[in-house]
Formats: C-alpha cells, sequence, structure tokens
C-alpha cells in the first residue's frame, strides 16, 4: 500500500493523497515559508534561477531573507 504524500504515516489505497490532505499539505508549506506571499516569493525565485534568470548566489540571498521572516 502507498503512503500518504503528506507525511502523515497512513497507507492509501491507490491515491497519492488520503482525502483532505492534499491540502494539509498544501498548508503545512505555506507555514513552513511563512505565508503564501512567502511561499510564492520562493516558487519563483527558484523558477528565475532554473531558467538561469538569476545566479546560485543570488538565489540563497534571497532564501535566506525569505526563511528570516518566519
Ligand atoms: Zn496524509
Amino acid at each position: 500500500m502507498p503512503e500518504c504524500a503528506c507525511g502523515c504515516g497512513e497507507e492509501t489505497k491507490r491515491a497519492k493523497f488520503l482525502a483532505g490532505h492534499d491540502q494539509k499539505l498544501r498548508k503545512q508549506q505555506e507555514n513552513a515559508a511563512g505565508g503564501l506571499l512567502l511561499l510564492s516569493s520562493l516558487v519563483k525565485a527558484t523558477q528565475m534561477y532554473a531558467q538561469n534568470r538569476m545566479s546560485l548566489e543570488d538565489l540563497g540571498r534571497l532564501v535566506k531573507l525569505i526563511y528570516q521572516k518566519n
């Protein structure tokens, strides 16, 4: 049996998540980043890095700034 992808440790039948646990993971990630806007900033920064529009040094600096706001 596959394990729920949210990290709760419970088993699912075939789905990646138990019912409602995708929302649970979404909220956990939002909280870990310090809110939806900071999570959005993290995603944008990693996209820019992946598209070679940001240096690794600038990405690291931005990630540290974002997590310092927590
Ligand atoms: Zn779960």
